[in-house]
């Protein structure tokens, strides 16, 4: 069965949107990205007892966004009024995604009614900056090269140890990638696809995300001595089933695969 098919029979199969939490042993959280699937990732946050115990106002100590795709940021939804009804939730984000979110419905209601409050963070200087409540945290933002009718694109990096770019339209494009990629211990990288192979009939101008394979080439030799997780799969991506040949051929080039509920200890 193809994984996109298994994924709609089979619930175990279901990859749900990116998204990264980090969380400490004194259960400060901090969300990078909010899909759509926010709700059950937060159901299956509530599973960690230093989340659960959380006393908290707000689900999350502060959030960051990466851009406007709907994956990465429509679950803000359930931030409002109308759900967790959120009070100043810090949103951390760049010039452009505070402005995109400040002018326009729905999420112009969560802005004034002040159930988050929009941070911008400066992405053409790539400042490091600690994030209240949180001092012991600092974001780097990156820009990188992607499709963007809304916003622009960051990538992170959180504490110089782990860098995130969920979304890039090529390595290629982005000058400083392997240095970025070398400079940190633990990279989750964007590999919505595995190969051209997986599309077919569709302009590969129109995707905007590099294949696995070109990035098992790109960074092949960089994974001595750091991890290199693969993330942000689509279902049609063979790397779904980790029994699949191309699940294995990857993680024989020293690359990870990215599972729900994957742990990092940093
Ligand atoms: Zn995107
Ligand atoms: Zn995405």
């Amino acid at each position: 069965m193809q994984p996109d098919m298994a994924a709609r029979v089979d619930p175990l199969a279901v990859r749900l949107g990116p998204s990264i939490c980090l969380l400490d042993d004194d259960g400060r959280c901090f969300l990078v990205d909010v899909s759509p699937d926010i709700k059950e990732q937060e159901n299956r946050l509530l599973k960690l007892p230093v989340y659960a115990k959380r006393a908290a106002r707000n689900p999350f100590d502060g959030v960051l966004l990466t851009h406007a795709h709907m994956g990465h940021y429509a679950g803000l939804v359930h931030f409002g009024r109308e759900a967790a009804n959120c009070d100043r939730l810090p949103v951390w984000c760049t010039e452009k995604m505070a402005g995109f979110l400040s002018a326009n419905a729905p999420w112009d209601q969560l802005v004034s009614l002040k159930n988050i409050e929009l941070k911008v963070m400066d992405s053409r200087t790539g400042m490091s900056a600690p994030l209240e409540p949180w001092p012991g945290l600092s974001i780097r933002p990156i820009p990188v090269p992607h499709r963007g009718e809304y916003t622009d694109t960051v990538g992170i990096s959180i504490n110089e140890k782990l860098l995130y770019v969920p979304d890039i339209d090529n390595w290629d494009a982005w000058p400083a990638a392997r240095e970025e990629v070398g400079k940190h211990e633990v990279c989750l990288l964007d590999a919505t696809f595995y190969s051209r192979d997986e599309l077919p009939g569709r302009d590969l101008k129109e995707i905007s995300h590099p294949f696995i394979t070109d990035t098992v080439k790109k960074f092949g030799d960089l994974t001595d001595g750091r991890r290199i997780i693969l993330t942000h799969f689509n279902h049609s991506n063979p790397v779904c089933d980790p029994g699949s040949r191309e699940a294995r051929s990857v993680q024989a080039a020293g690359f990870e695969l990215a599972q729900e509920m994957m742990a990092i200890a940093l």
